[in-house]
């Protein structure tokens, strides 16, 4: 019998293609806005001006210093500047990091957004937005937060560094494994996850092989796609919940943590949710966390925390972190059963 479910509808506007960035000025025209405060990373400032002179008059400038985990200081410099251009749009091309600011400034202030994505972390679709403040993250979830407009151009992920390529895919497979339990998912999301998995297998060791393949590089795209709006439409779990605590409270890099879990965390509640976790297991092999595991080895993804800086003596205080407060996971979160999985993800051992 088919699950009852509650499809809450789509409200951001997807562009995705080749060369899609020369249709931003229309979109931001299409919303009505004739100054748009481009922003980006300081590594990315020239895409950003190859942007800016695409928009012509419609540019208000340029904010180039987006960085990791949307510090309130960096916020509140780039709101200064949106102001003092007279803009009344911004378009965030980058990663999550470009992303989160573009976020963090349409909360406080109402504006729109027009996103760029160029890794395949999967911010652009969400509600959610994580930031920090005296050295302290906290996320939250608000529909103010969700861009008006998502221009994928598939082009501009061809200089995504392959290891960033292979951790940024895994991170986004991480959104999809979690929707595929989520209590609030619906066929959209599952459709899309599905796909994701498949699209994701073939890409990866493609551009493993070359880095430019064009039709690889799109099937990764569209396949980020589909995780992120999963992202965006269910309720995160135990994955999520891990990679925050690391990233937080230990300072482990973002997709890399993200991959290095995601075969540990999916082997956890595997047994947990029956045969919820099938698109994985058929799409990779074996079980689902093995199979991950196995694909993962495959593309060179980083397999052990050990590597990433995260010190054996840490294990007892971030499993006591991790399950200090209780939240929805399919599988009961005990200190043990954490402590056991974050010390698997140290070693780097096969889940099986
Ligand atoms: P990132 O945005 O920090 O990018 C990493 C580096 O890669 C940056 O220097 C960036 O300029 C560079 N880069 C990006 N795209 C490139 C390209 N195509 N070619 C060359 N260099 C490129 O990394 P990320 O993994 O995309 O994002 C991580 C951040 O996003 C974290 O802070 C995470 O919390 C957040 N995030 C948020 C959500 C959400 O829904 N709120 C979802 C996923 C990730």
């Amino acid at each position: 019998m088919t699950r009852p479910f509650t499809f809450p509808g789509l409200t951001t506007r997807v562009v995705f293609g080749h060369g899609t960035l020369a249709q931003v000025p229309d979109e931001v025209a299409r919303l009505g806005h004739t100054r748009a405060l481009v922003l980006c990373t300081p590594h990315q400032q020239a895409e950003a001006q190859a942007l800016a002179d695409r928009l012509g008059t419609k540019a208000a400038g340029i904010f180039a210093g987006a960085t990791m985990h949307t510090p309130t200081d960096v916020t509140d410099q780039a709101i200064a500047a949106f102001h003092a251009a007279k803009a009344d749009c911004v378009v965030s091309l980058g990663g999550g990091s470009t992303t989160g600011l573009g976020k963090a400034i349409a909360v406080r202030t109402g504006t729109d957004q027009v996103v760029v994505p160029t890794t395949y972390a999967g911010s652009e679709m969400t509600d959610i937005l994580g930031e920090t403040a005296s050295g302290e993250k906290t996320t939250r979830r608000d529909p103010a937060i969700r861009p008006e407009v998502v221009v994928y151009d598939v082009d501009l992920t061809l200089t995504l560094p392959l290891g960033l390529t292979v951790t940024s895919a895994l991170n986004a497979i991480a959104h999809a494994m979690e929707g595929f339990y989520a209590p609030d998912r619906h066929p959209v999301t599952e459709a899309l996850s599905r796909n994701a998995m498949v699209a994701f297998r073939d890409a990866l060791p493609a551009l493993a092989k070359d880095a430019q393949d064009k039709e690889a590089r799109a099937k990764a795209l569209y396949a980020a796609w589909g995780c992120s709006l999963t992202l965006g439409h269910v309720t995160m779990a135990l994955h999520h919940k891990l990679a925050h605590v690391l990233g937080g409270s230990f300072g482990l890099p973002h997709a890399e943590t993200h991959a290095v879990l995601l075969p540990h965390t999916t082997a956890y509640n595997e047994p947990a949710v029956g045969d919820l976790l099938k698109p994985i297991a058929d799409t990779f092999g074996g079980t689902a966390g093995a199979g991950l595991w196995h694909f993962a080895k495959s593309v060179g993804a980083p397999l052990r925390l050990a590597d990433l800086g995260f010190k054996e003596t840490d294990l007892d205080r971030a499993a006591e972190i991790a399950t200090k407060n209780p939240y929805a996971n399919p599988r009961p979160v005990s200190r043990d059963g954490i402590r056991q999985l974050l010390q698997q993800a140290h070693d780097g051992h096969c889940p099986d």
